[in-house]
């Protein structure tokens, strides 16, 4: 029997009478135990309708009350961060621990959020003319969409809605439809906080939805992640209807070795190379590919066909004339035939006009390029289309300082691999890692959810005795 998934609308399940349906897979045993609904234009609009009704209360909720649930939320998502992890592993395929990893990463965010009264105070001037005062305030926007990739179910939505609804916002989550439930677990969880019903609503779908929320007019911004071409099209149609637009797209992060976050493209500086790719060639074979809930190193691609498409990127670089260390093709694993195989993959001596060092692959393909300098190196990265993350593994300090301080990408790591930065930092990259002004969370996010006002006011003295209409003057 399949499982249906079904949209979180108003505080519960929300089915529509009529829809579209996308299987959802087990990676690791390739059976769709589950649909999900994919929502028609008519069905996002009616959340939209639901999450504006419910702004109209949650922003005057008190901002101690909105931050006592978040508080609440944060202790019952650590309760269960292991029914979550297991949901996440049964959709996505990614290992028990890095789910759990992904969970935590997310949860510093509500962390964060739950500061927020301190984060959303604004300025006060006092007597800038004669009994003239100014103070600004930063409200919040009214009803917010976040669109999320399928990579981190949990984590990317929790990077926007924490401090989306702290800051007194009401939500549209659509997540992927490759791994959904995560999305509808939250929602619950949310809800059992005392999250008021209508104030964080998960519609789930593809284009059609995502287009829906676009052109609706009361959604008043989208935080987007995912592709670079789609996040690209999600800043251009979000902006062309007057919204506030985030859009964090695809990546190629590069480290650089002279002694993402995966590392997708290692720079060795010679002569370092040769003994670089044997310790990694050493190591790769002693990973555990298999079943996510059986304690292995890495599980399965997330569908059949991503698979397909990242062992056609590991043909095109045997095909460009790439050394091919270790081949994942065929790897053994600890799981059943059926699931979306695919091993750790090393490719030597790689070129930077191969489609593997180009695109963004998105699985387990490590390429190293050779460099001759520090400077071939940082040139190469500086003039790759992306610019989300990269690292530096170097013991010499004035070489890390020179990188930081030149490289064009957003996220730098000094001899640590995956840069994500805490949740009080921003996440985001640069060039067509990101369109748009704002990066995730930190700062940056609590001014995404917020828009700034400036009211200048003026009381008379009590001794006066009447009002006084004229405009003020300096003394
Ligand atoms: P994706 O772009 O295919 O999908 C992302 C979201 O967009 C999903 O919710 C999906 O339903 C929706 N979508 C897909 N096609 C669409 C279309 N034609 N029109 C409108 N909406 C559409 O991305 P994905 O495959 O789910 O996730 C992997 C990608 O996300 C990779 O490129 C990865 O680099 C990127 N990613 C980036 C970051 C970052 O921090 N910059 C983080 C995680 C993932």
């Amino acid at each position: 029997m399949t499982t249906r998934i079904t949209h979180f609308i108003a505080g519960e399940s929300w089915k529509a009478p009529t829809e579209r349906t996308a299987p959802v897979y087990d990676p690791a045993t390739g059976v769709a135990g589950k649909a999900v609904d994919l929502a028609s234009k008519a069905v996002v609009d009616h959340a939209v309708s639901v999450a504006s009704e419910a702004f109209k209360e949650w922003r005057d909720v008190s901002l101690t009350k909105r931050i006592q649930i978040l508080f609440s939320f944060r202790e019952l998502l650590n309760s269960r961060k292991g029914v979550l992890a297991e949901i996440i592993t049964s959709e996505h395929g990614k290992v028990l621990s890095d789910a759990l990893g992904e969970i935590t990463r997310g949860q510093e965010v509500v962390e964060f959020a739950c500061g927020l009264g301190h984060l959303l105070k604004g300025g006060f001037s006092e007597q800038v003319s004669a009994g003239v005062d100014v103070h600004s305030v930063r409200q919040p926007l009214g009803v917010v969409g976040i669109i999320s990739p399928f990579n981190f179910p949990a984590m990317v939505p929790m990077w926007f809605f924490p401090i989306a609804l702290a800051a007194g916002n009401t939500v549209i989550l659509k997540p992927s439809e490759k791994d959904p439930s995560a999305a509808n677990f939250i929602a619950a969880l949310l809800k059992e906080a005392g999250l008021p019903d209508g104030v964080f609503n998960v519609v789930h779908g593809d284009k059609e939805a995502v287009d829906a929320l676009l052109e609706n007019p009361t959604v008043k911004s989208i935080s987007f992640v995912g592709s670079t071409p789609i996040a690209q099209y999600i800043y251009e149609k979000g902006t062309a209807h007057k919204k506030r637009v985030q859009a964090l797209g695809g990546a190629k992060n590069h480290m650089l070795v002279l002694r993402c976050m995966a590392i997708s493209v290692v720079l060795a500086v010679e002569p370092i190379g040769d003994e670089l790719v044997r310790r990694i060639a050493e190591k790769m074979p002693q990973l555990r590919t298999g079943d996510g809930r059986r304690g292995c190193d890495m599980g399965p691609l997330v569908t059949g066909a991503h698979r397909d498409k990242v062992a056609s990127y590991v043909d095109a670089g045997v095909a460009a004339g790439a050394s091919l260390v270790v081949d994942g093709r065929n790897p053994v694993v600890d799981g059943e035939p059926g699931g979306f195989w695919l091993g750790p993959t090393l490719f030597d001596n790689v070129k930077t006009d191969m489609s593997i060092y180009t695109d963004e692959i998105f699985g387990p393909v490590l390429s190293i390029v050779r460099v001759k300098s520090y400077e071939e190196g940082v040139a190469l990265i500086n003039a790759h289309e992306y610019g989300n993350g990269t690292a530096i593994f170097t013991n010499d300090g004035g070489a890390a300082r020179r990188f930081q301080n030149e490289i064009e990408v957003g996220m730098i790591g000094i001899n640590v691999p995956i840069p994500v930065p805490v949740a009080y930092y921003s996440f985001g990259g640069w060039k067509s890692s990101l369109f748009g002004d704002s990066h995730a969370h930190g700062t940056e996010g609590i001014h995404f959810f917020t828009r700034g006002k400036v009211v200048t006011s003026r009381w008379l003295d009590p001794s006066h005795g009447g009002i006084n209409l004229g405009f003020p003057t300096q003394n």
